[in-house]
Order: structure tokens, then sequence, then C-alpha cells
């Protein structure tokens, strides 16, 4: 069954590449120019992914991240005009799964969104089948993609879920900021590791009881970071 790509960005070149390629990869794509429109179209189509602008005119990315997993959680593919924007979209309480930074190749974009949609659809198929396992007072369910510390449970996005499952299936050990980055992305690109300190500092504020002392997710310095025994 095809996956429904939702792509959202106003300049008409972009989108329609963009399109193009999601097309001819399989993937059943609705489009929209702005953010009233992508609500709209999100309405009536579901998307399994959501290939998001973060500059839109009027409504921007941000507002319309937030709107989409204030209905339902989907997963969320940010395209931003320059790096100094990663920081930001990363970093934001909700959480893009990925991002890419324009001029960004379509067949990353493609691949990426397999990526993420593939991480996202493992918790749903008995494919992914994961016994749960506990470290501490923190449970982690692959199969049902759940996280939840003494028993309350922590909404994380597909990628902040990754990072924890990774961390916390081999306590103690040690990763560095591009292990963790091959956990994300299947491949590790140097400039962008500093998304995982982001990903971690939202992690940690989902998770911890105080996130400036962190029980769980250790920070190694100079390394990178490991999950506590
Ligand atoms: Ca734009």
């Amino acid at each position: 069954m095809a996956r429904t790509v939702l792509v959202v960005e106003d300049e008409p070149k972009i989108l329609a590449v963009v399109r193009d390629y999601l097309v001819d990869a399989g993937f059943d794509v609705t489009t929209a120019a702005d953010g009233r429109a992508a609500l709209a179209s999100a309405r009536a189509v579901t998307p399994d992914l959501v290939v998001l602008d973060l500059g839109l005119p009027g409504l921007d990315g941000l507002d319309v991240a937030r709107e989409l997993q204030r209905r339902s959680p989907v997963p969320i593919i940010m395209l931003t005009a320059r790096g100094s924007e990663v920081d930001r979209v990363v970093g934001l309480e909700l959480g893009a799964d990925d991002y890419l930074v324009k001029p960004f190749s379509p067949r990353e974009l493609v691949a990426r969104a397999r990526a993420v949609l593939r991480r996202t659809a493992a918790g749903a198929g008995a494919g992914g089948a994961q016994e749960p396992f506990q470290v501490g007072d923190l449970e982690v369910d692959p199969g049902r993609r759940r996280v939840t510390v003494a028993g309350r449970p922590v909404e994380l996005t597909a990628t902040e879920f990754d990072l924890v499952a990774h961390l916390a299936g081999q306590p103690g050990r040690v990763f560095t900021r591009m292990q963790l980055l091959e956990v994300v992305h299947g491949v590790a690109v140097e400039s962008y590791d500093r998304a995982v300190d982001a990903h971690v500092k939202n992690i940690r504020r989902k998770l911890e009881p105080d996130p400036h002392r962190p029980r769980y997710l250790l920070t190694v310095h100079g390394v990178g970071y490991r999950f506590a025994e």
C-alpha cells in the first residue's frame, strides 16, 4: 500500500521537484502551498509523513507543525533555508523527525522519507515485535514504540524514541554523536552532529525529573552520550 506524503512548500519549483521525486519513488503525494492549505489537506488525507517548509507565508512551518502534532502525531521532515535554522527546528518542543537544508538533493529527501517511515512503521507491524525492556524505572517497548518513566508515558517523536531505545538498550555504553546520527539518519553527516545535542535536550526535558541534572541520559564530555546503568 502506497504511503501518503503531504508536501508543504510555497516555492513552486521546489514543490514540483519534490513531488515528482516522491511520486517516482512510489509515494502518494498531496501538496499544499501554504499553512492553512496544509492543515486542510492533512485533515482530508491523513498523511503518513509531512515534508514541511519552515518558511511559509502567513502561518509558518512551526505553527503548522505544532498544529499537526496537536491533532495526532505524524512524522515531519522540515525543509529549512539556512543551516542556522536547524537548531530552531530540532530544538522545537515537538521536534521534527528530520530536516534538510536547502538546496538539498531530492534523492536525499526520498532516502530520508523512507528512513523516517521505516522507523515509524517498525512499531506498527508485527515485524517490530521486540521485547519490552527496563532500565531502572524506565521502560522501553519497541513494539509499541512507547517509553514510560515510573509508569508515566513519555511523548517522544520517532527520532527521540530511536535515540532513547538505542541508548537504553545498552546502558553504560558510550556512543559518539556520529554513532547516534547513524541511528537517526542511517548515515552520519558530520555537519549535522549538533542535531544530536538538540534531540538529547528535548529527550531530557521530557524524560528527566530535572533536565539540568540528568539521571538517565548522561553526557560523556568530549565523546558523546551514554544511558545510565
Ligand atoms: Ca519557503
